[in-house]
């Protein structure tokens, strides 16, 4: 079968959610059986996302073949249900780099290098090295921004020249746009749809569907002014509404036809695709069996997207366990000054579980390290993940080990115990970008731990997970940790020319859950095969949730900012 293209653009306005239409047409495409890979363009010139501020960006997900990407890569992870790589997110950092270093070899033979042909090529060839790779029947591009960007003006003329090279049949343009509704007149307002498919036509590409979003459902007759305007099929207008959770809009589109207008428009055989993963899913979203409350202390509360993978693994793990989690974003900082210092940090023991995430710099440590001590003395279900085992380790170091002041060399260069500390390969980096240790490595789990009894590893009690980190737990003081009563569940398997394996997960054996990994296993979780570790720990905070029925009005207050 030849490769088919299917490119998504985006119109109005940004964060329109053009990443959850790419996913949700990839999983109906998947759900009919094709080998589908995605694709994400970012216009901004950072080579890659490991260098943003998950604050102002979002989280920095991070793939197998260990590249720091955008977080739309995570989402076609999880709805395509499929491992990406480093060629999965060009950006045009990447794209100029390329080009900039092959007019310097001399390879471009005297010629001008230009945007067009030189880097539309490069562009051009990317996309088709993806496919490749992949072995992809379909390959989904998404170009990230907004139609009437400068950035993004490369990427659609490649996108542009792309149906020139592979025919009308192999290739698709979708295009979505919002669709805003005036409370004050009533009415949903199409010109901007409008306007901006008049842009895009401008850079010569017509779409052949539009996707519009909206609060609420739209009318037949906005479909059908939309349709007119914009010279394309009022069937082929599909309107994504606001949905109650972003696992609903495969189905959404789906009832809208819109895999059968992709098979058509792509001349692909009539398939029944099978959706149960997804309506099995929505079911226990809409109707879950109960709830747990989550705690999750860190640092970027104020910006979800920057924990988006750790708060869809959180939603796997409900669903695995039949609840829903409701996650309440708990500022670290506040835990170690302020009003809340003053306290006892009590109020933490009217949630289910307590989780800490990963994160770089000191701000919010000593609250966290607070967070953690209040899990384990008072026996609250904990997961720890990256930073948030060295804050556990920290901590037990400290209050149980009797290693006073202990703390990590990226919070105090001085501390008297190091017990984390940078891993040596790390001394000798300079630069910023991709040089901490990354990807996907593997993690030999010791038998007879609760680690082990999540993961099933195996004879081999081998599994591996992706990693982000420049730190460890310093191997000179493993030993008094364990002397003092922690566990080491996990050691990355003989590092070549190591003698100690690092430390990848602790955990404490008197205690309903305490579980704490050096690697991130939310970026692997899926709706199909939700995470172990969270899994394991939603399943402790159900069993609490029951045992405490009174927990919930409790952490009430709390939401409504009535605890001090
Ligand atoms: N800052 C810590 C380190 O670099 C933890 C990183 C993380 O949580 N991803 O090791």
């Amino acid at each position: 079968m030849v490769t088919k293209y299917i490119f998504i653009t985006g119109g109005v306005v940004s964060s329109l959610g053009k990443g959850i239409t790419t996913s949700s047409l990839g999983a109906l495409l998947r759900a009919r059986g094709y080998r589908v890979t995605a694709v994400k363009i970012d216009p901004y010139i950072n080579v890659d996302a490991g260098t943003m501020r998950p604050y102002e960006h979002g989280e920095v997900f991070v793939t197998n073949d260990g590249a720091e990407t955008d977080l739309d890569i995570g989402t076609y992870e999880r709805f395509l249900d499929i491992d990406l790589s480093r060629g999965n997110n060009v950006t045009t950092g990447q794209v100029y780099q390329t080009v900039i270093e092959r007019e310097r070899r001399g390879e471009y033979l005297s010629q001008t290098v230009q945007v067009i042909p030189h880097v539309t090529d490069e562009i051009k060839r990317r996309i088709r090295k993806a496919g490749e790779e992949a072995q992809a029947e379909l390959v989904l591009v998404e170009v990230g921004g907004t139609v009437g960007d400068i950035e993004s003006l490369p990427f659609l003329e490649a996108i542009r020249q792309m149906r020139f090279e592979e025919g009308r049949d192999n290739t698709l343009y979708l295009h979505v746009t919002l669709v805003p509704y005036l409370g004050t007149s009533e009415e949903f307002k199409t010109k901007p749809t409008q306007h901006s498919v008049a842009a895009l036509r401008g850079y010569g590409i017509q779409p052949d569907a539009l996707v519009v979003r909206s609060e609420k459902p739209l009318p037949e007759d906005g479909r059908a002014k939309i349709a007119l305007f914009s010279n394309v099929e009022a069937r082929d207008v599909f309107n994504a509404y606001n949905a109650g959770h972003v696992y609903e809009v495969p189905e959404m589109l789906e009832q809208q036809g819109i895999g059968r207008f992709t098979e058509r428009r792509l001349g692909l055989e009539k398939v029944l695709p099978e959706l149960h993963v997804w309506q099995d899913a929505v079911r226990t979203l809409r109707d879950p069996e109960g709830r747990v409350r989550i705690a999750v202390v860190g640092k970027y509360v104020a910006m979800p997207d920057a924990y988006l993978s750790l708060n869809e693994a959180l939603v796997h793990a409900g669903i695995a366990n039949d609840v829903a989690v409701d996650v309440e974003w708990v500022p670290a900082e506040e835990l170690a000054e302020g009003d809340l210092a003053a306290s006892d940090l009590s109020f933490l023991e009217a949630y289910d579980g307590i989780l800490v995430p990963g994160g770089f710099g000191v701000r919010g440590i000593e609250g966290k390290v607070r967070a953690a001590r209040l899990a384990r003395e008072r026996q609250l279900p904990f997961l720890g993940i990256c930073l948030g085992m060295q804050v556990a380790v920290i901590e037990y170091a400290r209050t149980v080990a009797g290693l006073e002041a202990a703390n990590s060399t990226e919070f105090d260069p001085y501390t008297p115990h190091p017990v984390i500390d940078l891993m040596p390969e790390q001394l000798d980096v300079d630069g910023m970008g991709g040089t901490m240790r990354l990807g996907s490595w593997p993690m030999q789990i010791e038998p007879d731990t609760r680690l082990a009894a999540l993961y099933e590893p195996g004879a081999a009690g081998v599994v591996h997970e992706r990693h982000r980190h420049r730190y460890e737990v310093n191997p000179q003081y493993v030993e008094s940790l364990r002397a003092a009563g922690l566990r080491i569940s996990g050691v990355t398997p003989g590092m070549e020319g190591r003698g100690a394996g690092l430390v990848e997960a602790v955990e404490l054996d008197d205690h309903p859950f305490f579980v704490a990994v050096q690697s991130h296993p939310e970026f692997t979780s899926r709706l199909m095969r939700p995470s172990p570790p969270f899994r394991g720990f939603i399943a402790a905070s159900v069993r609490r949730a029951k045992e405490r029925p009174a927990a919930r009005e409790v952490a009430g207050d709390v939401a409504t900012g009535e605890a001090s």
